[in-house]
């Protein structure tokens, strides 16, 4: 199901981290820009619990990105 990009796109820390050349921008295809709605970090800001900038679209958590 596509709708659009992810509401949070603009200022997410996976966009920034994709566009630096440090992450893979099959994250922004798979989730920011395709289906954002599996995305634990879209969730967990939804509900406002705090998640670090380094955990990626599936929960895993990316220390070497701080
Ligand atoms: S990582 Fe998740 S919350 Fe961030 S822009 Fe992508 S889909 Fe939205």
């Amino acid at each position: 199901m596509r709708r659009g990009a992810c509401k949070w796109y603009q200022v997410c820390p996976i966009k920034f981290y994709c566009e630096q050349g440090r992450l893979d921008r099959k994250w922004l295809d798979e989730y920011c820009l395709g289906e954002w709605q599996k995305c634990t970090r879209y969730w967990m800001e939804e509900r406002g619990e705090p998640h670090p900038d380094y955990m990626l679209p599936n929960g895993e958590l990316r220390g070497e990105l701080k």
